[in-house]
C-alpha cells in the first residue's frame, strides 16, 4: 500500500457509519480490513477478515495479526478496504480478543485527528489511546483481572431438622454455613479463611455438598481506594451563580472558569459533574499531576466514591488495564488523571474538566506530542454519546494567553470567581528589589534579604508555616547587569541572549543572531558579569543553618523520585510536621494549607530571562500561583517576592494578583511591530537531534530549505521560518540539537507542512506543533 494511504485515510470524513452499514450483508467475496499497527509507519495494513470473525472485526476493534514472522496487536480502522494488489496475498486476521470494540467511534476519530494535526504516524497516535497492556500480543486479552473469590450460599436450610440432617457428620461445615448466613449469605473467601479461621477444606465441603458455590467478582486494584474526604460543603452564592451559568451555557460552548486562588473552583467542577453523573452520563477530570493533587483526588472521591477511576502514574500495567476496563464497561463513570486520562473510555461522556489548564504538563513530550487541553476540546465535539457532544470546562487562576484569547474573541464563555471562599483576602505581596534591599550579614551568595528573613522568623515564632519557592533550572545562564538589571536580548526576536563560552559569544536561540560578550552594560555603562544561580539544595542548607529549630522539607525532582514521595511530604506538611516547605514549581500548585502564612519567592527571575517567548507568562503564573498558597485561613498571610526586575510586568501583575493586567501588557509584546508569537499566530517547531553535531545541523538546514521551498511554491508565503539555530539546550542525552521554528496566522498552512513532514517520518527530525517549550 502506498504511503499516501495514511493521509487518504485521514482525509476520509465518515469512515465509521459507512463501514457499519454494509456489515450485515452476507458476502461471497473475501472482505478486507484496514488495520493500524502501533509502529512509526505512516500507513495502514490490509488483512483478510476470516468469516468467523466478521462480527468482531469492526472499526475500533483490537485484532491480532501476523507481521513478517511475528504477531502484533493492531486496531481496525475500516472494514471496507479494497483487496491488496494482485501481486500480494493479504494475510488473515488471527484473532479479535474483545467482545466490544476497544475504541468507540469518537475515540477512533480522535486518534485520527491527532495523527493529522500533530503529524504523527497513525499507529503512534492510536497507540496512545489504549493502555500499554492492551498492545501486548503475549496476552491479547490483556492482563488477567484481579478477581476476588466469594463464597455464596446456594441452598437455604430453614428448618432445624434439615440442618441437623445436613450436618450430622460435619459439625465444622455447620459452623461455616452459619457464619456465612450471619454475613448475609456471601463473603470473600479471604475473609472467611484469614479472619474467621475457617479451613478451606471445610468450605470446599460445603460446595461439594451443593450448599454453597464460589464466584469470582472482579476487583479493581486501586491504591487510592482509601483516600476520602468529608462531604463537600454547601456552595457559596458565588459558586452557585457560576454553576448555574455553566449549566445554562450550550454544551458546545467551552467554558473558562477563571477563579482566583482559593476561590473554590474544585467545588464548582464537582457540582457540575454531579449533575452530569446524575443524568446517567460520565465525565473526565484532568489534573496536571496526580501526585501533586491528592487533595483534589480526595474531594472527587468524597463525592463520587466508587464511581471514580483514578488513573495515576503509580499504577501497574494490570491496574491501569483494570481501570480502563471498568470505565469501558461503564462500571465507573468518572475518570480522574493526568493528560492521558483525556483518552479514558468513559461511556456516555458528557463533560471534561481541565484543572489548571495553563500547566505545561498537559503537553506530551514524545510522539504523539499532543496537548491534552486541545485534545479535550476536540474530543468533546466528537462525542455523540448522550446527544450533542460533551461540555469542556477549563479552570485556572492564571489561564494561558491562548485560552484568554479564545475567551476574548468569544469562542469560549468565561465565568469568574473573583473572591476567595470565606472572603479571605488575597494576600498582600511585597516586592523586594534584590539590587538594593539590605541582605542579612552572613548570606554570602544567597539572595536573602532582611525583609524575608524577618517574615520567616516571625511566622516560625508564631507556629505558622512557610513556603519558599526557588525554581532554579541549572542550564539557564544569561547576562544581566547586577547594577541596573538590564538583560541583553536579541534585536530580532525579543528573547534573552544566552551566554556561550566555546566560543565566547551571546547568541539568540531562536534565529541564530550572535554578538560578542560585552564588557560593560549597554544601559548604565557598569562592568557586567555572568549570573549563576542558587539551587534548592543550597537554599535548604542555608535555611537549616539560619533557622536551626525549624523542620524543613525540600520538594523538587531529586526528593520526589520515588513512588508516593510527594504524597508523604505533603502529608507531613498537612499534619503540621513541617515548618518550612521549600522547593521548585512543584510547591506552587494547588496546595491548600490554612496554616501557611508566609510565602517567599527567593528569586523570581530564574525563569524570566529564559530564551523562550513564554518566559514572562511562566513567571507570572508561577509567582501568582505560589502567592495564592498564602493566607488561606483566618491567620491571613503575606507574600515576599525577591527580584532584580521589580518593574517587570510579570512581577507587577503577579503582585497585584491580576491576570487582566498581565494579559494587557503581554499580548501586545507578541504582536507586530514586535515579532509575532502565539496566541496571535500558530507555532510549529522542528527539532533535529543527532550524535554528530554536523549531522544535526545539516538535518535542520534541510528542513529549513524544504520549508522555504514549500512556502514559496505551494503556500503563498504564509509561513515565517526562523532558523535553523542551535536549541538553547544544545546537547541532550548525548545528541546535538538544532531547531527550526515556523509561524503562521493560517493554521491550514501549518497543518500542511506538519502532515507532509509527518508522512516522511524521519527519525532525526521531530515535529512539535504548538510546542510549550522552545528549549
Ligand atoms: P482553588 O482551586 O480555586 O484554589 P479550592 O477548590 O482548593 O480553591 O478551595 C479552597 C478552599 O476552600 C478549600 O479548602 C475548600 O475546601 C474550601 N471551600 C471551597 N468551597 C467552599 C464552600 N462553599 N464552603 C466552604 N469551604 C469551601
Ligand atoms: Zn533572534
Amino acid at each position: 500500500m502506498p504511503a499516501e494511504r495514511a493521509s487518504e485515510l485521514a482525509a476520509r470524513r465518515q469512515p465509521l457509519e459507512a463501514a457499519s452499514a454494509v456489515e450485515a450483508e452476507p458476502r461471497l467475496q473475501p472482505r478486507y480490513a484496514e488495520v493500524v499497527l502501533p509502529i512509526p509507519v505512516p500507513r495502514t495494513y490490509t488483512y483478510q477478515i476470516p468469516a468467523e470473525l466478521t462480527g468482531r472485526v469492526v472499526p475500533g476493534a483490537r485484532v491480532v495479526v501476523p507481521l513478517q514472522r511475528r504477531r502484533v496487536v493492531g486496531l481496525v480502522v475500516g472494514v471496507d478496504a479494497p483487496p491488496p494488489g494482485p501481486a500480494v496475498a493479504a494475510k488473515a486476521i488471527v484473532a479479535a480478543p474483545d467482545a466490544a470494540p476497544a475504541l468507540g467511534p469518537a475515540l477512533l476519530e480522535l486518534g485520527l485527528w491527532i495523527s493529522r494535526y500533530y503529524g504523527t504516524p497513525v499507529g503512534l497516535a492510536l497507540r496512545a489511546l489504549l493502555p500499554g497492556a492492551l498492545w501486548s500480543v503475549e496476552r491479547p486479552a490483556g492482563p488477567a483481572e484481579r478477581a476476588e473469590r466469594v463464597l455464596v450460599l446456594a441452598t437455604a436450610l430453614p428448618s432445624l431438622l434439615e440442618r441437623e440432617r445436613a450436618f450430622r457428620r460435619a459439625p465444622k461445615r455447620r459452623v461455616a454455613y452459619e457464619a456465612l448466613e450471619a454475613l448475609g449469605g456471601s463473603a470473600p473467601l479471604r475473609h472467611l479463611v484469614t479472619q474467621l479461621k475457617l479451613s478451606p477444606a471445610t468450605l470446599d465441603g460445603l460446595v461439594r455438598q451443593g450448599l454453597a458455590r464460589y464466584t469470582d467478582v472482579p476487583r479493581a486494584r486501586d491504591p487510592f481506594t482509601g483516600l476520602s474526604s468529608p462531604p463537600p460543603p454547601e456552595l457559596t452564592a458565588d459558586q452557585r451563580r457560576v454553576v448555574e451559568g455553566i449549566l445554562g451555557t450550550p454544551v458546545e460552548t467551552p467554558i473558562l472558569l477563571q477563579g482566583v486562588t482559593g476561590s473554590g473552583k474544585t467545588l464548582v467542577y464537582l457540582d457540575v459533574l454531579r449533575s452530569v453523573v446524575a443524568s446517567g452520563h460520565g465525565a473526565i477530570l484532568l489534573v496536571p499531576e496526580i501526585a501533586l493533587t491528592p487533595q483534589t483526588v480526595a474531594r472527587v472521591r468524597g463525592v463520587f466514591g466508587d464511581q471514580v477511576a483514578v488513573l495515576h502514574s503509580g499504577l501497574s500495567d494490570g491496574e491501569r488495564a483494570d481501570a480502563w476496563r471498568a470505565l469501558h464497561r461503564g462500571e465507573r463513570r468518572v475518570a480522574v488523571g493526568p493528560r492521558s486520562a483525556v483518552f479514558a473510555p468513559v461511556q456516555r461522556l458528557a463533560a471534561i474538566v481541565v484543572d489548571e489548564e495553563h500547566e505545561t504538563s498537559y503537553k506530551q513530550g514524545t510522539a504523539p506530542r499532543y496537548h491534552a487541553r486541545d485534545v479535550a476540546l476536540v474530543r468533546a465535539k466528537l462525542e455523540g454519546g448522550g446527544g450533542g457532544g460533551a461540555r469542556v470546562i477549563l479552570g485556572s487562576a492564571t489561564p494561558s494567553l491562548e485560552t484568554l484569547h479564545l475567551a476574548a474573541t468569544g469562542k469560549i464563555a468565561r465565568f469568574e470567581l473573583p473572591v476567595r471562599v470565606g472572603a479571605w483576602p488575597l494576600p498582600p505581596v511585597e516586592v523586594i528589589d534584590l539590587r538594593t534591599a539590605p541582605r542579612v550579614a552572613d548570606a554570602r551568595g544567597v539572595p536573602w534579604t532582611e525583609s524575608l528573613d524577618d517574615a520567616v522568623r516571625g511566622a516560625l515564632g508564631r507556629g505558622e508555616q512557610v513556603i519558599l519557592l526557588l525554581n532554579r533550572r541549572g542550564f539557564a545562564t544569561y547576562l544581566q547587569c547586577p547594577s541596573c538589571g538590564d538583560v541583553r536580548d536579541c534585536p530580532q526576536c525579543a528573547i534573552a541572549l544566552t551566554v556561550h563560552q566555546t566560543p565566547p559569544a551571546l547568541r539568540c536561540h531562536y534565529c541564530g543572531h550572535e554578538e560578542p560578550i560585552p564588557t560593560t552594560c549597554r544601559v548604565c555603562g557598569k562592568a557586567t558579569q555572568r549570573m549563576r544561580g542558587l539551587g534548592t539544595q543550597q537554599l535548604e542548607h542555608f535555611t537549616a543553618l539560619r533557622f536551626p529549630e525549624a523542620r524543613i522539607a525540600r520538594m523538587d525532582l531529586d526528593t520526589t523520585s520515588t513512588k508516593w514521595a510527594h504524597h508523604r511530604i505533603l502529608e507531613r506538611v498537612a499534619q503540621g510536621k513541617v515548618d518550612i516547605l521549600l522547593g521548585t514549581q512543584m510547591i506552587a500548585k494547588g496546595l491548600d494549607f490554612p496554616n501557611v502564612t508566609v510565602v517567599g519567592v527567593v528569586d523570581a527571575d530564574t525563569g524570566l530571562n529564559l530564551p523562550d517567548f513564554r518566559a514572562a507568562e511562566r513567571t507570572f503564573q508561577l509567582v501568582a500561583q505560589v502567592a495564592g498558597r498564602a493566607g488561606r485561613g483566618p491567620k491571613g498571610g503575606r507574600v515576599y517576592v525577591q527580584t532584580r526586575a521589580p518593574e517587570h510586568h510579570a512581577i507587577r501583575a503577579a503582585a497585584a494578583h491580576s491576570v487582566a493586567e498581565f494579559a494587557a501588557r503581554e499580548l501586545p509584546l507578541r504582536a507586530p511591530p514586535n515579532p509575532s508569537y502565539p496566541p496571535w499566530v500558530g507555532l510549529v517547531r522542528f527539532v533535529a537531534a543527532h550524535e554528530d553535531a554536523i549531522a544535526a545541523q545539516e538535518a535542520a538546514e534541510r528542513v529549513a530549505a524544504w520549508l522555504a521551498r514549500a512556502n514559496a511554491e505551494r503556500l503563498g508565503g504564509a509561513l515565517t521560518v526562523l532558523g535553523p539555530a542551535p536549541c538553547p539546550i544544545e546537547r541532550l542525552k548525548g545528541r546535538w540539537r538544532w531547531h527550526v521554528l515556523v509561524k503562521a496566522s493560517e493554521p491550514r498552512a501549518l497543518g500542511r507542512v506538519v502532515r507532509a513532514w509527518g508522512a516522511r517520518a524521519r527519525a532525526v527530525v521531530v515535529v512539535d506543533r504548538d510546542p510549550v517549550s522552545l528549549l
